[in-house]
């Protein structure tokens, strides 16, 4: 039986449109878009071209301040390692807050073991960050700081504009991960101009997996900030991240990113009516047992965290696999008790009760009947 998919922000599916587009870059047009003086080659150029182009079109920045990656993970190690190895003139201090994704957190970890100063924003009780607190903790030696755009097992949307023009003010680069808004929220780099790096993942909005960016702003002279490559190689995409440029992985994301942006309101609206199905069935079922960790804040549409009172998570989840998946927290670190909720006040019990549910905008769901 197919069960009812609802852990959308560990991966999604992803479109047939976006499975077609990317078809050609494998089976016809193959060529390595570095070699010369061969149409395969050209054509492949050209293609990853086109996309880079209709990418920084839709974030309305430049296209040579997009860096694809394999994925977020690798462009948030990229822009915190790189930064401050390249940047270790003017400071030693970074500032990530205590609830990003373990892909900052065991970074920020490593560049410590390092003898990195790293500060562990504390976060409010719905996981934002306080501008007040960010201000408090910054320093003179403070090169750089990572604050995420949406947390991935609450939802949380922090105020970027805000947090990114404190960094402005203080002469401090500003990073946002922002794996989880993607397809959820517009972004205007134009308009962001604080924003100096912004990490994405492809496969959390119908793209394939093991495809992602950092956008690095370049200056008024079109000069890149210093930031040392994670990967050395062949010094492809400005000798920022080399290795053969995978075009029909950014085919994909490309056609995945210009889908989630013509349906922004149309999926911010299912996202919404969607949730509201899904916690009147778990009333319905649960009745007194359940309780809805993260309403009334300012999060992205179709995610939910929800207790079940007296469940365990782990053995409950097991038990319905059948009937629906959902997850306990980031599949990233699903082995430890969720160091976000613990960050947000949450006791090791309540954790443990805790179900995330993700959803699709592109899933019949049913009105969840199957949940009884
Ligand atoms: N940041 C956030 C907020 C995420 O949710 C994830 C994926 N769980 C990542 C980073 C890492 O993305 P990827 O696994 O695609 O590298």
């Amino acid at each position: 039986m197919k069960s009812l998919y609802m852990d959308n922000a560990a991966t999604t599916k992803v479109l047939r449109v976006v499975a077609d587009s990317m078809n050609k870059y494998l089976t016809e047009i193959y060529g390595n878009p570095n070699s010369k003086y061969y149409w395969q080659a050209e054509k492949s150029n050209e293609a990853f071209i086109e996309a880079r182009n209709k990418i920084s079109d839709i974030f309305k920045c430049q296209s040579d301040e997009i860096i694809f990656t394999s994925g977020s993970t690798e462009s948030n190690n990229l822009v915190l390692k790189g930064i401050v190895d390249a940047n270790l003139d003017k400071g030693n201090h970074i500032i990530i807050s205590a609830v990003e994704h373990s892909s900052i957190m065991n970074t920020a970890k490593f560049l410590e073991s390092k003898g990195i100063e790293v500060t562990y924003l504390e976060v409010e009780k719905n996981g934002s960050v306080n501008p007040e607190v960010l201000k408090k903790n910054i320093k003179n030696n403070t090169i750089m700081i990572s604050i995420m755009w949406a947390n991935n097992e609450f939802g949380t949307i922090n105020d970027i504009e805000i947090l990114s023009s404190i960094a402005k003010d203080n002469n401090i680069y500003f990073h946002t991960d922002a794996t989880q808004v993607i397809g959820k929220l517009k972004i205007d780099l134009d308009k962001l101009k604080d924003i100096d790096f912004l990490s994405a993942s492809a496969h959390k909005f119908y793209g394939p997996k093991g495809i992602g960016l950092l956008f690095i702003r370049r200056d008024k002279y079109g000069t890149l900030p210093p930031i040392t490559p994670l990967i050395h190689g062949g010094e492809q995409q400005f000798n920022i991240r080399s290795g053969t440029i995978p075009v029909h992985l950014i085919v994909g994301m490309e056609k995945a990113f210009e889908v989630v942006t013509k349906d922004l309101d149309r999926n911010r609206k299912i996202l919404l009516e969607t949730e509201k199905e899904l916690m009147e069935r778990l009333k319905k079922v649960f009745n007194d047992k359940v309780i809805f960790n993260n309403l009334n804040i300012n999060k992205i549409p179709g995610l939910l965290s929800v207790r079940l009172l007296g469940i365990n998570n782990q053995v409950f989840l097991k038990k319905v696999s059948s009937v629906f998946s959902a997850s306990t927290g980031s599949a990233c670190s699903n082995m430890n008790p969720s160091h976000v909720l613990k960050a947000m006040g949450f006791s090791d019990k309540e954790i443990r009760e805790t179900i995330r549910f993700s959803l699709s905008a592109y899933e019949d769901y049913d009105n969840f009947e199957s949940i009884e």
